[in-house]
C-alpha cells in the first residue's frame, strides 16, 4: 500500500462508518477513490490536509417536509432535499430531481458529481443536488404546481443567486421551474438569479433547453476526432426520452448520425431509418405521454418492452441518457458485441463499475457524465452571467460559447490523460482534471 492508496481506505472507511446504507453515494466515491491514487501520490500536500476526507462529506445538509394537498382533497406528504455539498469555487449549483426513487444517498452522489462536472466547467460554480421523491408522473398541472409552491416555500430559506441555484434534473422541467419561481418571487421579489433553467419570459437564457444534450455531443464529436474518427454516418442507440435525449438525438442527426432508438421507463422504440427528434419533443415535452406512441405515429418504428440495452443491433455509439446504472457488466459486454466503440454518459452514472471494467477490457471508449453531461450545468452559468449583466445573449451566442466549453473540458481531460499516463481512460482524467481545481480552492482557503 502506498500512503495514497492507505489514505483512500481510511477515508472510505470513514464514509462507510457514518453512512453504511447510502448504496448510491458510497458508488460513487467508489468509482471516483479508483482514479485519485496518481494525483495524491504526485500532491502528498493534499494528503496532509485531509482534502479527499473533507471534500467528501458535505458542507451542509437540508431536508425538510412537503406538505401539499392533491385534487381529491387528501393531504399528501413528500421529503424535500438539498445537499449543499462544496462551494469552495462559486455557490452550490446544481438540478432538482422529482423521482419516487430520490433519498438522500441519491442526492448526495449526484451533488459528489456535481462538484467536479462544475469544477470541469472552467466556471465558477460549486455543487449541490436536490430534490424530492414526489412523482409528477400522473399528476395534475394544479397537484405539481402546489407540490411545487411547497416545496420552494421551504427551499428558499437557503438559496441565493450568489448562495445556491438550483435548476432542473429528472422530472424537473420548465413547468416546474416556472411554478417553483413564482413562489420564490412571491414570498422574496423578483430576483432572476436564484433559479437557472426559466422561461425565456422572466430571465432564462436561450439554448438552456437544448444545452444538455446538445453538449454531449460536442463532446463525442471532440472525443472521437482525438481518435481520427467522426459522427458522419454513425448509428447511435440514445437511451432515455427526456430532455437530454430530445436534443442529443436532435444534434446527432444535424452532425450527420442516425440515431435508431429512444426509451422510457417502460420500453424503447427503435427506428432503422432514424429516430425523428420533433416526434419524441411533442409525445414527452407537450403532450407527456409515453414513448410506445412514437411507433403509433411513425410507420417505421417499432416499440419494444424492456431496456433498449437488451436490445441487439449493429450499432457504432452508444449514448445512455436515461438514468443512473442503466447498463450494467452484461449489458456492457453485450454493447460491445453489437460493435460499439464509443460510450458517452448523456445521464449521470448511467455505467455500473462492473460496465466500466467490461468497456476498459474490451477497448469501448468511455466518454464519462461529468465531462460529457456538463453542457446543462454550463450553459446553467451562462444564465447566471446573463442574469447578472441584465441582458441575453442570441442563441448562437450561447451555443458557440457552450461548443468551446465542450471543447476544452476534452481537452482539459485528454491533458490530465497526458499528464498522468491514463492512456484514453477519460473517466479517471475527468476526475483528476475536476479533483484538482476544487482541491486547490480548498488549499488557499484553509481548514473550512
Ligand atoms: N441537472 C443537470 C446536471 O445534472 C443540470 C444542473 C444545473 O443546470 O444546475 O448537471
Amino acid at each position: 500500500m502506498t500512503a495514497a492508496t492507505d489514505y483512500l481506505a481510511r477515508v472510505r472507511a470513514e464514509i462507510a462508518h457514518r453512512d453504511p446504507n447510502q448504496t448510491e453515494f458510497l458508488e460513487a466515491i467508489d468509482n471516483f477513490f479508483k482514479t485519485l491514487t496518481p494525483v495524491l501520490e504526485a500532491h502528498p500536500e493534499y494528503i496532509d490536509a485531509n482534502i479527499v476526507g473533507r471534500l467528501t462529506e458535505p458542507e451542509r445538509v437540508i431536508q425538510f417536509r412537503v406538505p401539499w394537498v392533491d385534487d381529491e382533497g387528501n393531504v399528501r406528504v413528500n421529503r424535500g432535499f438539498r445537499v449543499q455539498f462544496s462551494a469552495a469555487i462559486g455557490p452550490y449549483k446544481g438540478g432538482l430531481r422529482l423521482h419516487p426513487s430520490v433519498n438522500l444517498s441519491i442526492i448526495k452522489f449526484l451533488g459528489f458529481e456535481q462538484t467536479f462536472k462544475n469544477s470541469l466547467t472552467g466556471l465558477p460554480i460549486g455543487g449541490g443536488k436536490g430534490g424530492s421523491d414526489f412523482d409528477p408522473k400522473g399528476k395534475s398541472d394544479n397537484e405539481v404546481m402546489r407540490f411545487a409552491q411547497s416545496f420552494m416555500t421551504e427551499l428558499q430559506k437557503y438559496i441565493g443567486p450568489d448562495l445556491d441555484v438550483p435548476a432542473g434534473d429528472i422530472g424537473v422541467g420548465g413547468r416546474e421551474i416556472g411554478y417553483l419561481f413564482g413562489q420564490y418571487r412571491r414570498l422574496n421579489g423578483y430576483q432572476a438569479g436564484i433559479l437557472t433553467g426559466k422561461g425565456l419570459s422572466y430571465g432564462g437564457s436561450l439554448a438552456r433547453t437544448e444545452a444538455t444534450g446538445f453538449g454531449l455531443l460536442y463532446y463525442t464529436k471532440a472525443l472521437l476526432e482525438a481518435q481520427g474518427s467522426d459522427l458522419k454516418g454513425k448509428t447511435i442507440k440514445v437511451s432515455g426520452a427526456g430532455n437530454v435525449a430530445i436534443y442529443a438525438i436532435q444534434k446527432a442527426t444535424a452532425l450527420g448520425a442516425k440515431v435508431v432508438t429512444a426509451s422510457d421507463s417502460n420500453g424503447y422504440v427503435y427506428d432503422p431509418n432514424g429516430i425523428d427528434f420533433k416526434v419524441v419533443q411533442q409525445i414527452k415535452e407537450v403532450e407527456r405521454g409515453r414513448i410506445k406512441e412514437y411507433a403509433q405515429r411513425v410507420e417505421t418504428a417499432t416499440y419494444h418492452e424492456g431496456s433498449v440495452w437488451d436490445f441487439d443491433v449493429d450499432y457504432d455509439i452508444a449514448l445512455p441518457c436515461a438514468t443512473q446504472n442503466e447498463i450494467d457488466g452484461g449489458r456492457a459486454a453485450r454493447l460491445a458485441q453489437n460493435g460499439a466503440k464509443v460510450v458517452a454518459c448523456g445521464a449521470n452514472m448511467p455505467c455500473t463499475p462492473e460496465a466500466v471494467e467490461v468497456f476498459k477490457k474490451q477497448n469501448v471508449l468511455l466518454g464519462p457524465a461529468k465531462a460529457a453531461n456538463a453542457g446543462g450545468v454550463a450553459v446553467s452559468a451562462l444564465e447566471m452571467s446573463q442574469n447578472s449583466e441584465r441582458l441575453s445573449w442570441t442563441f448562437e451566442e450561447v451555443d458557440d460559447r457552450l461548443k468551446d466549453i465542450m471543447k476544452n473540458i476534452f481537452d482539459e481531460s485528454a491533458a490530465a490523460a497526458k499528464e498522468y499516463d491514463l492512456g484514453t481512460d477519460y473517466l479517471a482524467a475527468a476526475n483528476i482534471a475536476g479533483f484538482t481545481k476544487v482541491a486547490d480552492a480548498m488549499m488557499a482557503q484553509g481548514v473550512i
